[in-house]
């Protein structure tokens, strides 16, 4: 039944087109934990494809824990479930008879998968009872690994999944997961339908899968395939607010978490969620998150960690809004900052050390508007030995120069207005999560996501939602109660702007080098702080950090007023004609600022001198029109 519901391809099939390659789990190397395992989608998709019934070790008759929710998903997808629990036994779940263990199961009841809810070490027996009642897979739960257990499972002859949920990894796989922006990696320019009816597939070809990996491939194809109703290829923009349910039960399942799916436009949109699950993949994140600005990504990265009376630690070189934002406004939720130059790893951990209740690490990757690159590294290494996550505002490189989680960041936010967007015409922000932080590693530091949520009915997001926790909770209690969420139509102009990320940063990086260069010769100017520039102390950190040393093209320089006295900072970036006198960077169209009087206007002199935004310092942010005619727009204007 459940493959005619999911109009799925025949085991053979199957077995022909996928499995050829991976007839087995992947095979051992040191053992991975918790996190570590890695299972190709065909093998997952082959073990749900070949599964009707399902015997649930450790069914919880309680609603809100996690096995009632992954039982309630799959039940409804078509599955049938046999919960089995030795203390609900005679019971019912979800109209279903308790078994108190797999051996009493009546005879003429096959089992194609047992599923196990337990500790880990507490797994070894189900090994063997899985195959004396004919299961073909066994399947451990989210956290729960045992290689002694699989290893006997696989010489019993049965596949073998740990560390996973089925309900996750179903809709993944299925098309249900897109709702929430995880990169749910399927890559494909046809309709994916596969919940209610598949397109025509045809017989698998000889050759070796396609394989779909590039990162300009993913700036156009992820997240966003045809549009299943029409055919549509372009992404349609959902200008929508709520979502009907298909019956009571359905409503109520989503209300509860139960499904997955729409409700309203506060907590989800599909248009939305195309650039979410294409900024997971571009950042090789596990899900996103997008917001109504750049400012307001920052609010919801923070909601989930800090309570009244916690810190955060943050560089002193951030985007002026930011610096007004942690160090004044935030004041009022009852959250601190201490601000630290982040280039001196001593200052930071005297920081993290200086209050026991430090929730973070923040950093820009290229600050605005000094240009100065972090040590990420370095400082991931400090945030972790606090049990703190690192927090990365990837604005300025984008994934497309810097990927800031293989450095160490936990969470990446994103001012999404500027170059993912990249034309000046949508505002947007964007919370990623890598899903590899442990947020119970230190109990009640993140209570937000680890102890009972009042809002669900006690459900605990970690427990039951495992490394999707922290991109569910932004949705439904982030975006859902704070309300910053973003226009459908500002995700399509997003999703239409990343289309041309890699060509738009190349040559944004291009231009801001040769103006840079042109700028640092020229006797008029003092410094400039591009850190693509051989005599940059940053220049290391580039080649460390961003794709071939660039540097984007967002940075200073600073007017020789001492050679210079009639050259006045504000009168240069009046002169210029080509160049846009605004408060914005990342456009197409190269814009000028004079900080100090503008975005850094609320700092003190100290902050302003700090963040590298002084008196005589002039802000660029290099478009990508001839860089000649740039040249000639600033020497005039410098004239
Ligand atoms: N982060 C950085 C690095 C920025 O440059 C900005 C804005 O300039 C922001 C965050 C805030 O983004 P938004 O203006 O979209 O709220």
């Amino acid at each position: 039944m459940l493959r005619s519901i999911l109009r799925l391809p025949t085991p053979s099939f199957l077995a022909q087109r996928h499995l050829t390659s991976v007839t087995t789990a992947p095979t051992k190397q040191e053992e991975p934990l918790a996190g570590q395992l890695f299972y190709p989608d065909p093998y997952v998709r082959d073990i749900l494809a070949t599964t009707q019934t399902i015997a649930v070790i450790g069914a919880s008759t309680n609603p809100s824990r996690p096995s009632y929710f992954a039982m309630k998903y799959l039940q409804a997808k078509g599955f049938k479930i046999v919960p089995i629990n030795p203390g609900a036994a005679g019971q019912t779940i979800l109209g279903e008879v308790v078994r108190s263990d797999l051996q009493s199961l009546p005879k003429d009841l096959s089992i194609d998968m047992v599923d196990v809810f337990r500790r880990s070490e507490d797994t070894l027996e189900y090994a063997r009872q899985a195959k004396d009642i004919g299961a073909k897979h066994l399947w451990l739960q989210l956290g729960v690994v045992n290689h002694d257990t699989r290893r006997t499972a696989e010489a019993e002859g049965l596949t073998v999944i740990m560390d996973r949920c089925p309900k996750i990894e179903f809709a993944r796989l299925f098309g249900e997961l897109g709702w929430l922006g995880v990169d749910t990696k399927v890559i494909s320019s046809k309709k994916r339908k596969v919940i209610s009816g598949q397109p025509k597939t045809l017989p698998p070809g000889k050759g070796k899968q396609p394989v779909f990996k590039g990162f300009d491939t993913r700036c156009i194809h992820a997240g966003a395939t045809p549009c299943p109703t029409t055919g549509a290829r372009v992404t349609p923009i959902y200008q929508n607010t709520a979502y009907v349910f298909d019956d009571v039960e359905h409503g109520a399942s989503l209300f509860d978490l139960q499904a997955f799916g729409n409700i309203y436009s506060r907590l989800s949109n599909p248009t939305t969620a195309v650039l979410e699950e294409r900024i997971s993949s571009l950042e090789g994140g596990r899900g996103t998150t997008c917001t109504a600005s750049g400012h307001s990504a920052q609010l919801l990265a923070l909601f989930p960690l800090m309570s009244p009376g916690d810190t955060m630690v943050a560089s002193n070189k951030l985007y002026g809004g930011s610096l007004t934002q942690f160090g004044k406004t935030f004041k009022k939720f009852g959250w601190k900052c201490i601000f630290v130059d982040v280039s001196q790893p001593n200052e930071v951990i005297q920081a993290m050390e200086s209050d026991a209740n430090i929730k973070c690490l923040w950093t820009e990757s290229i600050a605005n508007p000094g240009g100065n690159i972090s040590d990420l590294s370095v400082l991931s290494t400090i945030a972790h030995s606090f049990d703190v996550p690192f927090i990365v505002d990837n604005t300025l490189a984008t994934p497309y120069l810097c990927k800031p989680f293989e450095h160490g960041a936990d969470l990446i936010v994103h001012s999404t207005t500027k170059f993912l967007s990249g034309h000046g015409n949508a505002m947007g922000g964007a919370v990623v999560d890598s899903g590899t932080f442990d947020w119970a590693k230190v109990p009640h530091k993140f209570p937000s996501l680890t102890e009972p949520e009042d809002a669900y009915h006690g459900l605990k997001f970690y427990e039951t939602f495992g490394d999707l926790t922290y991109t569910l909770y932004c949705h439904a209690i982030g975006l859902r109660d704070l309300g910053p969420t973003m226009a459908p139509q500002n995700a399509f102009l997003t999703i239409t702007g990343i289309e041309t990320l890699p060509l738009r940063m190349e040559k944004h990086c291009h231009n801001a080098m040769v103006i840079a260069e042109w700028l640092e010769q020229d006797d008029r100017i003092k410094a400039v702080s591009y850190a693509g520039l051989n005599s940059s102390t940053y220049k290391t950190l580039a080649n460390k950090y961003m794709k071939n040393g660039g540097a984007g093209s967002v940075f200073t320089f600073e007017i020789d007023d001492a050679a210079h006295p009639n050259l006045i900072g504000s009168d240069v970036v009046e002169r210029c004609e080509l160049f846009s006198l605004l408060a914005n960077v990342g456009d197409t169209r190269s814009l000028i600022l004079h900080p100090a009087s503008t975005t850094h206007r609320q700092l003190t002199a100290v902050q302003r001198e700090q963040a590298g935004a002084g008196d005589n310092v002039i802000r660029l942010s290099i478009g990508i029109e001839n860089a000649e005619d740039l040249i000639s727009d600033l020497d005039y204007a410098l004239g």
